[in-house]
């Protein structure tokens, strides 16, 4: 049985029914788009094909599935960046960003399914973008590789990304807030904490998945009101959050029973086996070794936690 999976950007269904032809399935399986330490991995993998190379050429590969968002048109953006070099690859919450030596930069959403890969691809059929790069005579390619086509691809001066990633758009990225701006922002709302984890404007780079672990790390009930936490317990999502997603990014991102994230070289990540809480309710707490996970609905995402370790 496969059935349509919304694709709604901001409140993507958690558990759906695979309708992905390359891993059928008749079970639901849990989805989940790239967080930090997904796209961490991204930029770290394709950093050296790109940093100090020369742009050769970009072109659009023969993909007949839904186009993804690029921005400008393909001929426009192609002449802006042929005969460029890459200053540098960095990552900006979950957006991964090419720096050409104009001053302008490619932003690339990955979003639901979109992967950064040197080499073997998934299959070639969801091929969406290369990069054609140029060292003396070395010549290689970085692809963009997306199947559902939900990711974004910009090339964007410097004033659009200022527009683009400014303040108004996302908050400080996760690993970078201050112990300060952690309880300034959380006490503004009155929202879920879990809920407020997932917004960007709040805080950059978490989602669903990784909410849910920070939480249970922290031993906070994600449904307490982020503005009714004391700053003791602010201080321990705090930790937990670093604590989590460099752990996360070491053993390179979280591939789950979908099986889309991939590394740059088309390998699974493997934090996946690190994860206590998330998609496994109705388990026991591996924690306590007392409670049962259990799985509620938040801002239409799946919110996974131990009551038992996680207190109002
Ligand atoms: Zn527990």
């Amino acid at each position: 049985m496969r059935l349509a999976v919304l694709a709604g950007l901001d409140a993507p269904p958690l558990t759906v029914v695979q309708p992905i032809s390359d891993h059928p399935t008749t079970s639901p399986v849990s989805i989940s788009m790239p967080e930090l330490p997904e796209v961490e991995t991204m930029v770290r993998g394709v950093r050296a094909a790109f940093e100090g190379h020369r742009l050769a050429d970009v072109s659009l590969c023969d993909c007949h599935c839904r186009p993804i968002l690029m921005q400008p048109d393909f001929p426009r953006l192609r002449e802006l960046c042929i005969g460029q070099k890459v200053s540098s690859v960095t990552r900006r919450a979950k957006r991964i960003l090419i720096q050409l030596e104009s001053g302008a930069a490619f932003v690339i959403e990955p979003r639901m399914t979109g992967l950064m890969l040197l080499s073997d691809p998934p299959d070639e059929s969801h091929l969406r973008f290369e990069w054609k790069l140029t060292q003396g005579r070395k010549r290689h390619s970085v692809w963009f590789w997306d199947r559902r086509g939900l990711g974004t691809l910009r090339l964007l001066d410097p004033d659009q990304l200022a527009a683009h990633l400014g303040p108004e758009k996302l908050g400080p990225d996760a690993l970078e807030m201050t112990a300060d701006e952690w309880v300034a922002r959380l006490r503004r709302t009155d929202r879920p904490v879990k809920v407020a984890l997932l917004d960007q404007k709040l805080v950059a780079g978490i989602g669903n998945l990784y909410a849910s672990e920070i939480l249970h790390r922290s031993g906070i009930h994600p449904e307490v009101p982020a503005s009714r936490l004391t700053g003791k317990r602010i201080a321990k999502i705090h930790a937990a959050t670093l604590e989590i997603l460099h752990e996360a990014t070491r053993y390179e991102g979280s591939t789950l029973g979908d099986g889309t994230y991939r590394n740059a070289l088309n390998k699974d990540g493997s934090y996946q086996n690190k994860h206590r809480v998330y998609a496994r309710h109705g388990q026991p707490c591996v924690t306590c070794g007392n409670g049962e996970i259990q799985r509620i609905v938040q801002a239409q995402r799946s919110t996974f936690f131990c009551a038992r370790c996680q207190k109002r």
